[in-house]
Order: C-alpha cells, then structure tokens, then sequence
C-alpha cells in the first residue's frame, strides 16, 4: 500500500533517540527545552511548551486563553475532531463556520455573523498546510477583543505573507504525529509571545503544579510544591524531543521534496476534465502536508474504493466533526454548513511524503486518471 502520508526517519533520528536513551534522564531532561528553543527558533515566536500530543496542545492552548464553561469557539468543522473535542474537555461549545471551497479553510466573511457575548476565541485551521487569511481573523480578533489560537497541525514551515506559522497570533498549536511534517511518535507544540499563557502552559502540562512561584512555604518545607489549577500529565520525554530536534533539522529539506511532489500532480493533473487541483495562494508559502484533489460527488465513492484498490492509501480530510453521531446527541443533531458538505462530499487526500517514490506518485496519476475516465 502506498499511504497518503508517511515519516521519514534515518540513522540520525535512530542514533540520537539510542543516545538520549542511554542517558540519565528519559523523560522530563534537558531535551525538552531544547527543543523547544529549537521550534521557538524556527517558528520566530518568544516562547514554545512541548507536550505529548498536538491535542494535548490544543487543550493547554484553550485553557491558557482561559476558556471555560459556557464559553463559544469560532472554528471550521472541516478539521480533525481533536480541534473541537478540547473545546469541548473545558465545557465551552465549538460553533462551526463554514469554509472557502477553494483553499477550504475559514471563510473569514462569516465569522463576524458567529460572534456573541459568549465567543472567546477562534480557532483557524491551515487546511493541508495552506495559511487562512490571518490579517482578515486578526482583525476581527481586535475588533471584538477574541483570542485567536491557530491549529497549525498541518502547517508547521508554511509562511503567511513573508512570516512563519507559528509567529502571528496569541497561540500556534502543531502536532508531531508521524504524518504531519515531522515526528516525535506522538507529540505536540504550542509557539507563543505572551509570557501568562507560557507559564500557564507549562503548569497545565505538568498536573497544574506551579512551576514558576517561590512561596513562603518552600523556604520552610524545602520539599513543598503547589498545585494551583487542575491540570494534567502532558509531558512528552526527552527522547521523543531527541527526534524532534534531528526532524526539526530536516524540515526544509523535507518541504522541499513535499513541494516537488505537489508541483509534479500539479503539472500532471492539470486540465483534466472533472478534477480540480488545491488552490495555492502565490503569497503564501504551504508545507503542503496535504494534497487534496476533488472530484464530481457522483463518482467520489467509485474513484476512492477503485484506488484503495489498487493498493493506493487515499483518504478523506475531513468528515465534518458534526456528522460525528457524539455531536449529532450533543446539540447538533440537524446541523450542516453547506460548503463543508461539499467539500466533504468531492474530496480524496492523494499520497504525498518526502520519501514517496517517482514511480509510486506516477502510479497514482495514471490509475487517478484512468478511474476519472471509467
Ligand atoms: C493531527 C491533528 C490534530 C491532533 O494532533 P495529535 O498530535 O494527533 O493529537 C489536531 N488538529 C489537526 C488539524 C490535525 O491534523
């Protein structure tokens, strides 16, 4: 089978997971903050907490906005369910806007229309890698004093207008699980500049003890810590940060393959009738963890069964988080937005890696083709 996504793990990675192993510390050492510095680095943000998966993430991010019971989040429902589901962990209610068809991220015209007294936050998500328009969020954000929390899952090395995810808004959560750009086996990110929500997440990940006050006490009772919220164990070791910090390296090198893969369907694909390509935004620069293509809905079934068939791993992103029969019994049981359904309805994820063969990816366009025409 050839998959949709794949790591991409070399001698480097191995040695220096074997190397961290055989040190003192396994799991909270001196790995952690460096790679953390090392995603602050990249990304350009004053601050990153490394946690053990991109959900994890995305709960410490949402808690540190200090969302809470009753509060509502503004995100698409084209997304993995996790974007939603931490939402949900703090009691505050996700309310679903709908997409632009062409890059099927946030359509940031419909946002204002979602805004109550109870919104909080919103939450774009770079679909495939793809920046949302960020200016237009940001400006929204202002106006109506929200928190804007990027789920960057795909989007890890993608840059909006010259700058790099991870540097434009209050909070960017990425996820280190093996399909995404790199890997720490499971594991998650969040950037940030704000020095209150970085030490709010460092004390969410680690069971909401204080990691920063010295208190009275302690002079006294030298052993004391101080738990001062309900948190959680989100700790990611250091040797998954030992693979990151070897993955974090090759980023570059592995966007570059990413973007001769998608240049190459691009170029092969072009003018078929009955396909339609993902839409680039030329001032943008995507780390293409993603390339969907869409079909007519008719034949959506047939084209993806007959390519799973010949043993090509395609899959759909996403099916809209409120089919999920969990959300259709917790309020939204008759709820549709008519551009993720469409989206949902047309859309196949064809194989796209730094490892995936000439040979494979042409594999993939001559049966794509052939099942088109069928
Ligand atoms: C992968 C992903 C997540 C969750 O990340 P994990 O590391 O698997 O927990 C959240 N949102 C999006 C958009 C993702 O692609």
């Amino acid at each position: 089978m050839i998959p949709y996504g794949h790591q991409k793990i070399n001698n480097d990675d191995i040695e220096a997971v074997v190397s961290a192993l055989k040190s003192d510390w396994i799991t909270q050492g001196p790995l952690v903050k460096e790679f953390e510095d090392k995603i602050s680095e990249y990304c350009g943000s004053k601050y990153a907490v490394a946690v053990s998966s991109g959900t994890a993430a995305l709960h410490c991010a949402y808690y540190a906005a200090g969302i809470k019971n009753g509060d509502e989040v503004i995100m698409p429902a084209q997304t993995f369910i996790a974007t939603s589901n931490a939402v949900l962990y703090l009691g505050a209610k996700p309310v679903f806007c709908d997409i632009d068809l062409e890059t099927c991220n946030i359509d940031t015209s419909l946002i204002e229309g979602l805004i109550t007294k109870k919104t909080k936050a919103i939450v774009p998500v770079h679909i495939a890698g793809e920046p949302c328009n960020m200016d237009e969020i940001l400006k929204i954000a202002d106006k109506y004093n929200l928190v804007v929390i990027e789920d960057a899952c795909h989007a890890l090395g993608s840059e909006y207008k010259g700058k790099k995810i991870g540097s434009i808004s209050d909070m960017t959560v990425f996820s280190f699980h093996p399909v995404k750009s790199i890997t720490t086996g499971e594991g998650g990110v969040i950037c940030t500049d704000n020095k209150e929500y970085y030490n709010a997440m460092c004390n969410f990940r680690t069971h909401g003890i204080s990691q920063q006050e010295e208190s009275e006490r302690k002079i006294k009772e030298p052993w004391y810590f101080e738990m001062q919220d309900l948190g959680y164990n989100y700790r990611i070791t250091d040797f998954q940060c030992a693979l990151g910090k070897t993955q974090l390296s090759k980023l570059n090198n592995f966007i570059e393959k990413r973007k001769k893969i998608a240049k190459y369907y691009n170029d092969t694909l072009k003018n078929i009738n009955g396909l339609v390509l993902p839409a680039f935004n030329n001032s943008n620069t995507s780390s293409l963890h993603l390339y969907i293509v869409r079909v007519d809905k008719n034949i959506r079934r047939e084209v993806f069964t007959k390519l799973r068939g010949a043993g090509i791993g395609v899959q759909v992103h996403y099916i809209p988080v409120y089919h999920h029969p969990y959300y259709r019994k917790n309020g939204f049981d008759n709820f549709s937005l008519h551009n993720t359904e469409k989206y949902y309805e047309t859309c196949i994820s064809l194989p796209i890696y730094p490892d995936l063969k000439q040979k494979d990816q042409d594999f993939v366009i001559e049966k794509l083709k052939d099942f088109i025409y069928d």
